[in-house]
């Protein structure tokens, strides 16, 4: 990739100036020209109104593979200012990858005042941690956390990025990798290094999730992924594990960026809706035989303080929106507790939701394939079972009279 400014066309307006989050735009004779700062992010071509700045991608087997090294992590930092879990997760695995390809394992943390989160990064197992931090990057949006991702991507060259494929990471990456011209596979389940070609081997659902599809990145690189929270397994967090932190120096100008968020507004239906993070779940499928029945199953979550999950015979029904589904086309989910309600256990189900660490499966059908996953059996009528239940557990913890 190579970045270059055709001088003639240059008006010197200075509008590439501040689209720069790495400060490498002076004016020299009334011209833009680049310093050594320049990372080729290219977000000063985008900003440049009479196409002076040119970025010039490489061709198909034009990358020189061979330079990219080690395991890159995109941090994500929750609302409440943590690191999310997914993180955690993309670290774990990213260990793993590395053992195999005998790497290091980053981790890329953008926001603002998160030194404390590089600690958590390195206790989950980085080996180091680019921090870049910016009060225009307190929040996520596309355009500066594309500019800083991207610069910091060609500077370093990795040879594998992952993210979680969540709101965040599905749009951050799929913009970064557009940028930068690389392959991406989104919503991975699976990872592996071909012990051969030392590829990536991206695995995913695909055509509606009847198959299970391999990908490959041959040619460009990084290999970038974006892979489902709740998928893989984070390591045991280990207080005493340090991580060399590298600080990106970053100076964005407010102006610049096309996005202002103006408020943020807490989603109510947050408890019932959040199913990757949940613990607990309750979940309703057809055998509830009607939408109001759903109030059933949002009162069983409540007395265990779970969230609502669906199969997707109910999303499809229009019962419930589909981002309650839980399945292979749904959210992959792993609660220490789920309880499914009416659900049969097709094998699609299965897939998001049979490694929760316990399962109980109401069912009047004693056949029902859910049985076969299921730790605790009820084989009885919903409608009998979930109203003792949800007295059972209310008269336990004193609710009643
Ligand atoms: C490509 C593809 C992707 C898919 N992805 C998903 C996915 O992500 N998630 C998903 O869930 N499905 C998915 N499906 C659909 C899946 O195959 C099933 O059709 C679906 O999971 C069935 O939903 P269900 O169990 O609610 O309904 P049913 O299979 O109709 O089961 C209803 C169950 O309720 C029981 N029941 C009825 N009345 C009562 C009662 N009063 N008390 C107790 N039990 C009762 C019945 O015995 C039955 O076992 C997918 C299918 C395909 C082809």
């Amino acid at each position: 990739m190579a970045i270059y400014i055709e001088k003639p066309k240059c008006i010197g307006c200075k509008l590439c100036i501040p689209s720069c989050p790495y400060g490498a735009i002076d004016m020299v004779d009334g011209k833009a020209e680049f310093n050594d700062s320049c990372t080729s992010c290219g977000a000063c071509a985008y900003a440049c109104p009479t196409g002076a700045i040119v970025l010039e991608m490489a061709g198909k087997g034009e990358v020189d593979t061979s330079q990219y090294k080690g395991i890159w992590v995109v941090g994500e930092v929750t609302g409440e200012g943590k690191l999310a879990m997914v993180t955690a997760e993309l670290i774990g695995e990213g260990r793993k990858l590395a053992a195999e390809l005998d790497t290091d394992v980053s981790v890329v943390l953008i926001g603002h005042e998160i030194e404390d989160l590089a600690k958590r990064a390195a206790g989950y197992g980085a080996d180091r941690v680019y921090l870049v931090e910016d009060p225009a990057l307190k929040r996520y949006r596309t355009q500066p956390f594309t500019n800083v991702l991207t610069g910091l991507i060609n500077e370093h060259k990795p040879e594998i990025v992952l993210i979680g494929a969540t709101t965040m990471g599905r749009d951050l990456a799929s913009r970064v990798a557009a940028r930068i011209k690389a392959g991406l596979t989104a919503d991975c389940t699976e990872l592996t290094i071909n012990p051969e070609s030392k590829l990536l081997e991206q695995t995913r659902p695909a055509f509606g999730g009847n198959v299970m599809a391999t990908i490959l990145c041959e040619f460009t690189r990084p290999q970038m992924a974006t892979v489902r929270p709740k998928v893989m397994a984070p390591m045991e967090f280990d207080e005493s594990r340090e991580a060399e932190i590298i600080r990106v120096p970053v100076s964005i100008d407010e102006k610049s960026i096309a996005t202002k968020i103006l408020e943020v507004i807490q989603d109510d239906s947050g408890s019932h809706v959040n199913l990757t993070e949940a613990d607990i779940i309750v979940s309703g499928g057809r055998g509830l035989g009607d939408p109001k029945h759903f109030a059933l199953i949002e009162e069983l979550a409540d007395a265990v303080g779970g969230a609502v999950g669906a199969s997707r015979a109910t999303v499809d029904a229009g019962w419930i929106p589909a981002t309650h589904q839980v399945g292979q086309t749904g959210k992959t989910v792993h609660p220490k507790l789920y309880i499914a309600c009416g659900i049969s256990g097709a094998v699609q189900h299965l897939a998001g939701m049979s490694s929760s660490d316990c399962i109980v499966a109401i069912n009047k059908d004693p056949e029902a394939p859910i049985f076969g996953v299921a730790h605790y059996g009820i084989v009885g009528d919903l409608f009998q079972v979930i109203p003792a239940m949800v007295a059972a557990i209310k008269e336990r913890r004193g609710d009643s009279a």
